[in-house]
């Protein structure tokens, strides 16, 4: 088991419905050296590729991708999630539906921070489905910028968003996958890699 893995196995708590709580040390109270031990792996498995800007969602992806972000030297961008429809013209949106509050919203970048001549890398804590994922793709696409790759925490292999994003041709590089767990007897399985 690698590292996030053991912490997972320590410290998650897994519950109905195929949700994963992992609130004391990756998205409530934060573990900031388990952050940089993500960002250290992230920046060996993307290295050689010319990321100049990381691009996240709200809430939870930011700290996270503010601390890998110390690895990279480069700035970090992140989607605010917005109920207004009626949107100035000056941002690029995509529509994102929440797996954990089943509700959608409207995920929103200012044209100001992504642009032609970026490269981007992805950062989120979770995929499930991959919904939040191809919001910020769509993003990256509607700016005319190149996504260089997508770095996820923890990816549910049991749902689809990890095969999708795959199939698209997308480097997607997740630092823990989860094959199978059960509320009832706790036991994670992690797939290989
Ligand atoms: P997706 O869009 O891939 O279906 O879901 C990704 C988003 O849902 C993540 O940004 C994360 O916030 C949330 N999420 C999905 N599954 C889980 C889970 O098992 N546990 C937690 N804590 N968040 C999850």
């Amino acid at each position: 088991m690698n590292f996030l893995e053991e912490r997972i196995v320590k410290d998650g708590i897994v519950k109905e419905g195929n949700v994963l709580k992992v609130d004391s040390f990756l998205n409530h109270q934060m573990d900031i050296e388990l952050f940089d031990q993500m960002g250290a792996e992230w920046k060996k498995r993307f290295a050689g590729k010319p990321i100049n800007k990381i691009l996240t969602i709200e809430a939870s992806g930011i700290g996270i991708a503010c601390v890998a972000a110390q690895h990279f030297h480069v700035p970090v961008v992140f989607a605010k999630k917005s109920k207004s429809i009626n949107l100035d013209g000056e941002m690029y949106v995509a529509e994102v539906e929440s797996f954990t509050h089943r509700c959608k919203n409207n995920v929103i970048v200012s044209q100001k921070f992504l642009g032609a001549q970026d490269h981007v890398l992805i950062i989120d804590d979770f995929l499930a489905n991959g919904c939040a994922l191809q919001g910020l793709i769509q993003i990256v696409q509607s700016a005319g910028a190149t996504v260089e790759g997508i770095g996820i925490a923890v990816e549910k292999g049991f749902q689809s968003g990890g095969r999708s994003i795959r199939n698209l041709g997308y480097q997607l590089e997740s630092l823990a996958i989860i094959e199978s767990m059960d509320a009832e007897t706790k036991e994670i399985h992690f797939r290989k890699q």
